[in-house]
């Protein structure tokens, strides 16, 4: 069994998505085969030295389930794109680029996080474009701790206004993007997360399957002897 999860957004402030979460790991993916966790596990990451207990546990609970022989594998999302090749040695997980194809059963699976995807949001991708540059990402993570914490509160404000003000349809994924990346990778299934939208859409050449994020329900994709279910269940 392969499973698929994104946008848990875990923080200190919801234990019940962190207990969630545990339980998850505990009971269901330590029977898979691999865990794919497609970006946004974290609510926001301000750098592999974060001491907090969150932080802590997450990475405990992530190494023993890769301890039990299931693989994981996690792709950055916007809010936890500074996670690192540090945390991920210490938690037992293996960082993945965004896109990634994956072959599973004869099929080309496109993952992603989802965020690329959202061409109409000018605004958003110019600031993606800005945030994303190695000499941006160096200068922040020179930052103390502290000021990287200070500096993240104040960016998820400012995202949170900015997305109270703009239409549902630029928050959604662009459908020009959606088949030129599928026709680029030359994919039969694009898996992603970011948008909170779950659903599996048909496209001409194939499917669109869009995560669930973790709030009042749980979401998972799993994929076991050839057949797809995206699942969800009470938090
Ligand atoms: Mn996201």
């Amino acid at each position: 069994m392969l499973l698929f999860i994104s946008d848990l957004h875990l923080d200190a402030s919801r234990p019940e998505t962190c207990a969630a979460f545990y339980r998850f790991l505990q009971e269901r993916a330590v029977k898979a085969e691999a865990l794919y966790i497609l970006g946004d596990l974290f609510e926001l990451w301000v750098g592999d030295d974060d001491d907090s207990a969150l932080v802590k546990e997450v990475g405990d609970q992530l190494r023993q389930l890769s301890q039990t022989g299931t693989r994981v594998f996690f792709m950055h999302g916007n809010r936890d794109f500074l996670l690192g090749e540090n945390f991920a040695k210490a938690a037992g997980f293996e960082l993945l680029p965004d896109p990634y194809v994956l072959e599973v059963g004869g099929q080309r699976l496109l993952l992603m996080h989802g965020d690329t995807l959202c061409t109409d949001d000018e605004q958003y991708q110019a600031f993606r474009q800005q945030v994303r540059q190695p000499q941006w990402v160096e200068a922040i993570l020179a930052r103390p701790l502290e000021e990287r914490r200070a500096l993240g509160r104040q960016l998820r404000e400012q995202s949170k206004s900015m997305s109270s003000r703009k239409s549902e349809d630029i928050m959604d994924v662009a459908q020009a993007e959606v088949e030129s990346a599928v026709a680029q990778h030359r994919a039969d299934k694009l898996i992603h997360g970011h948008t909170h939208r779950p659903a599996r859409h048909s496209l001409p050449s194939g499917e669109r399957i869009v995560l669930g994020d973790w709030d009042d329900l749980a979401w998972a994709l799993s994929y076991e002897a050839g057949e797809w279910a995206l699942k969800s269940w009470a938090i």
